[in-house]
């Protein structure tokens, strides 16, 4: 009986998650249970999930939700939680696979603790390998716990590489559809609104994911994340522009041949193949038809559109605790571009003055080894994040005057 977690599953991945789940229970009752379900905020879908799934506990991360969620999973015998701690504690109840969707920097506490439980963690949050790499990897080589990647380029990725040794590999194509602005004007980027940067072409996703697709700061830290997981030298990871989201990764090895992974863009793909893993089981996804997409599209991204790809490319040179840092000023610009604060195009210098001045005064030199290291280079991006907001918006707000 495999014993299943699923943290961050109220999100677009954890609900999708949460359908596979209940659909491979109900073919197979006998064979999953499920330990716990948590969300940040929305105590309705939470106790729906926690209800379907018949969980033992259901976390909310939002403490004042708790007597909500209490009243919301009466008479259900799903325990009721609160609180970051409650998370944690959850993420120690033994369980084989856990699901790791939460968003942000809050995701990698609960996946470092189910690594240490041995668990296998199907990672789809991007934050704890950009940030804290090597200590996920090197936590699961500790404890006997696996990483199964579920960002659809990483899962592309690793069913291309198979068991091939990474020296046997070449290159790492890591495709981007150019998101919601790709044919926009450059002069007009300035302008863009949040709802323009939500009208992703191809994917249906979570909102901040969106947004990054758009800038492809989703793919910068994807460049990021695959040099952790694979272990390849950044020169050789690339970035190709392929607006049909069919192709979602390549591996070019030595000898010239190279595999790409094809399919429909639908996460439940990537999703189902890190449950069913090592196994491939049906999955509820469309069949790919060729003939009918008729053509396959591939262009080098332009260095001006997407200052990200670059940034991504500095933070991997000055490695450290660059990919902390990358992450909280990303998250920082993002967060005051959603309220409306900054400009579409400012994101971009307010990630790379923020490694500029952390890497000048050598606080990036070392890479995190513990939790508080990561916590503590987040911490400190974020203020250096939030003082180039503030150079930024007094900048703009003098071209305005
Ligand atoms: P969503 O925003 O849709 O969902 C995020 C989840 O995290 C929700 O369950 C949310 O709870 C929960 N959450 C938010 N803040 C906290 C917190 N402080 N503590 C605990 N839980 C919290 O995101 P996505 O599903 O789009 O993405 C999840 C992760 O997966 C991200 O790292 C993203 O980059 C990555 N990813 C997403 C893909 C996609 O297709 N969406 C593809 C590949 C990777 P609530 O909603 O209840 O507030």
């Amino acid at each position: 009986m495999r014993r299943i977690s699923i943290f961050g599953a109220t999100g677009s991945v954890g609900s999708q998650t949460v359908d596979l789940v209940r659909a491979a229970i109900a073919t197979a009752p006998d064979t999953a249970r499920v330990v716990a379900v948590t969300g940040g905020r929305n105590v309705a879908r939470l106790a729906r999930a926690a209800r379907d799934l018949r969980a033992e506990i259901a976390v909310i991360a939002d403490s004042a939700r708790l007597p909500d969620l209490r009243a919301a999973l009466a008479g259900s015998g799903t325990e009721a939680a609160a609180g970051e701690g409650a998370i944690l504690e959850a993420a120690d109840r033994p369980a084989d696979w856990v699901m790791s969707a939460i968003v942000g920097v809050a995701g990698l506490a609960p996946g470092l603790r189910a690594l240490g439980h041995g668990a296998t963690l199907a990672l789809a949050n991007k934050e704890s390998l950009v940030s804290a790499g090597e200590m996920l990897l090197a936590r699961a080589a500790r404890h006997g716990g696996r990483i199964l990647p579920v960002d659809s380029e990483h899962s592309a990725i690793f069913q291309a590489l198979g068991s091939e040794p990474v020296e046997a590999v070449a290159r790492l194509t890591l495709t981007a559809s150019g998101g919601a602005l790709r044919d926009w004007p450059l002069e007009r980027l300035a302008q863009a609104t949040v709802a323009d940067t939500m009208r992703h072409p191809n994917w249906s996703m979570g909102q901040r994911i969106t947004v990054d697709s758009a800038s492809m700061f989703n793919k910068a830290m994807e460049m990021i994340e695959a040099r952790e997981l694979f272990g390849v030298a950044p020169g050789r990871i690339e970035v190709v522009l392929h607006r049909e989201s069919i192709v979602h990764s390549l591996v070019a090895f030595r000898d010239g041949a190279t595999l790409a992974h094809l399919g429909v863009p639908d996460m439940r793909h990537a999703i189902g193949f890190a449950l069913n893993w090592p196994e491939r089981r049906a999955l509820p996804v469309a069949p790919l038809d060729l003939t009918a997409l008729g053509r396959l599209t591939f262009e080098t991204p332009d260095p001006v559109r997407y200052p990200a790809i670059g940034l991504a490319r500095e933070a991997m040179a000055l490695r450290g605790g660059a990919g902390a840092a990358f992450t909280a000023a990303k998250e920082v610009a993002l967060d005051h571009f959603l309220a409306g604060g900054i400009g579409f195009s400012e994101m971009a210098g307010i990630v790379g003055a923020t490694l500029d001045r952390l890497a000048g005064t050598g606080a990036l030199n070392d890479a995190p080894v513990t939790l508080d290291d990561v916590l503590a280079i987040d911490g400190l991006a974020r203020v250096r994040a939030g003082e180039a907001v503030r150079a930024s918006r007094a900048r703009t707000g003098q071209r305005a005057g």
